[in-house]
């Protein structure tokens, strides 16, 4: 039962095959039986997950259920306010700090009737792209637990691959539901900025952090996307604007014509000419069958060049500290989580001081050291100014290759999964893993990560990237059921079924 989609177990639910508590204990017990390995959860609320899986039995006795998902558990990134539960961030200075209220996001799913399996694991304050940054121990990834499972949602991505959930929610700063999705051979989806609630995610960076989607397939996460996403009142940035129909979408692609349909390819992400180095050679060998097949279900492939997207890593290594820098100085020791009281008579700067020392890991110091330099007087015009130019540009190449192409696409991450501690000393070489997902959060548009096969040097998962322009979230999905559908023919099912560390769950 824990190997299937979110939208099989819908269907068994609805033909009164099995219920929303048998199926929450079984993913419980999977989480009982792998996660001391896998690591994938901070927090695990058994008890409350099968009070609402109970709740979810009631309704649909009564022929009343919340949505479309009623029933089906889910797990949630610690970056997200969880009334009662604990939220921590993936940071000491958080620990044991409980929220008095819930985000829109998780609200939603409540209200959806989803019950909420737990908290996953996660670089500390999302600052990562292999979760080697939480202070509570790295995740490893399901199908060789030696390798990271991708970053800074690794918790979540690892939770869905490894059976442990159906589906989770992630954030996606600068690709963390992308690349995660893409080294674990999972599907993830980064929603256009604005277009899901913000509102009680402990921000990074506010102009680029997105809620979104972490599934096992396309479908999936049309239907969790329909229902986390949607206007937000509390959300000053949210859309106010229906969402386009995703899980039609998704549906029309499967049946996989894409007759009509532009696919324009990043010049400088993968495309033949790649300006940028460092792609494994197995990673774009899957990228470009990915695309022959696109053509053979009748889209047209174009390519497009975006020269400002080699830039795109320098100037996201701008915005993002200085929004993070500021938005951490609130973790002061005065109004929530850790105090460290220093001997003596300390004033309270002293406090302030000790309990970021001791709050904060050397990651999260080293970006409130650069954003809080760029601001500062002198420097601003010089560093944030100048990014913000360039992000505009970068804007402005997503709209030039828009007008040529419906949807843009390259390989999500330049490698498969990495082995632990590979990258833990080179903080360049662990950035780099997100050239390819970055240029989407500086321009708000949004983009779905796709497993792509296997790369033929390590028989390790390779992710396909779609991005779409703003507001044509739906665009993502028709592509992404498409190629799915059609990848899955070849393979003979879904690309899980390939790790060979997780035929036991089978
Ligand atoms: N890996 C990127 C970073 O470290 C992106 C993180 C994210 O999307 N939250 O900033």
């Amino acid at each position: 039962m824990i190997t299937k989609s979110a939208a099989e177990l819908v269907a068994a639910l609805e033909a009164g095959e099995i219920t929303s508590v048998e199926l929450t204990r079984a993913s419980l017990d999977r989480i009982r039986a792998v996660d001391e390995d896998v690591h994938a959860f901070l927090h695990v609320d058994a008890e409350g997950a099968l009070a609402q899986a109970a709740a979810s039995d009631a309704r649909r006795a009564a022929g009343a259920p919340a949505s479309l998902l009623d029933g089906i558990p889910i797990a949630v990134k610690d970056v997200l306010a969880t009334s009662g539960l604990p939220t921590t961030c993936g940071s000491k200075i958080l620990e044991g700090w409980i929220p008095p209220y819930d985000a829109t996001v998780v609200a939603k799913l409540k209200a959806a009737g989803l019950p909420i399996l737990g908290k996953t694991n996660m670089d500390e304050f999302a600052m990562g792209s292999s979760t080697e940054h939480s202070a509570y121990g790295p995740t490893r990834n399901p199908w060789d637990l030696d390798r990271i499972p991708g970053g800074s949602g690794g918790g979540s991505a690892a939770a869905v691959a490894s059976y442990e959930a159906p589906l989770a929610i992630g954030t996606d700063t600068g690709g963390s539901i992308r690349q995660p999705g893409a080294v674990t051979g999972t599907v993830g989806v980064k929603p256009t900025y604005g277009g899901v609630s913000r509102y009680g995610l402990v921000a990074m960076a506010n102009s680029l952090d997105q809620v979104g989607p972490v599934t096992r397939t396309v479908l999936d996460s049309a239907l969790l996307h329909e229902v986390i996403g949607g206007h937000d009142p509390l959300d000053s940035t949210s859309i106010d604007q229906p969402l386009p129909s995703l899980v039609e979408a998704a549906r029309q692609g499967a049946a996989g014509d894409l007759h009509g349909v532009r696919v324009g390819v990043i010049k400088e992400l993968g495309g033949e000419a790649s300006t940028i180095s460092g792609w494994q050679p197995g990673v774009l060998a899957r990228f470009q069958e990915s695309l022959d097949l696109l053509v053979s279900a009748g889209a047209e492939v174009v390519e497009v060049s975006c020269p400002n997207f080699v830039h795109a890593l320098a100037t996201y290594y701008l915005v993002m500290p200085c929004e993070a820098s500021s938005n951490l100085a609130k973790f002061d020791a005065m109004r929530y989580g850790l105090r460290v009281t220093p001997d003596g008579d300390p004033s309270a700067e002293d406090v302030m001081r000790a309990s970021r020392d001791a709050g904060f890991g050397d990651e999260v110091k080293r970006r409130i050291i650069l954003g809080t330099y760029a601001l500062s007087s002198g420097y601003y015009d010089a560093y944030y100014g100048q990014a913000q130019k360039v992000r505009t540009l970068i804007s402005r190449d997503f709209d030039a290759a828009f007008e040529l192409a419906d949807v843009l696409v390259s390989p999500t991450a330049p490698t498969t999964a990495f082995k632990l501690g590979e990258k833990l000393d080179d903080p360049l070489a662990m950035y780099l893993n997100d050239l390819a997902t970055i240029p989407a959060n500086l321009a708000g548009v949004p983009g779905i990560s796709l497993p792509s096969g296997l790369a033929d040097e390590d028989g390790l998962p390779a992710g396909f990237q779609i991005l779409a322009p703003a507001l044509a979230d739906d665009r993502l999905y028709r592509v992404g059921a498409a190629l799915e559908a059609l990848l899955e023919k070849q393979w003979g099912g879904p690309l899980l079924a390939k790790a060979p560390t997780l035929e036991t769950a089978r």
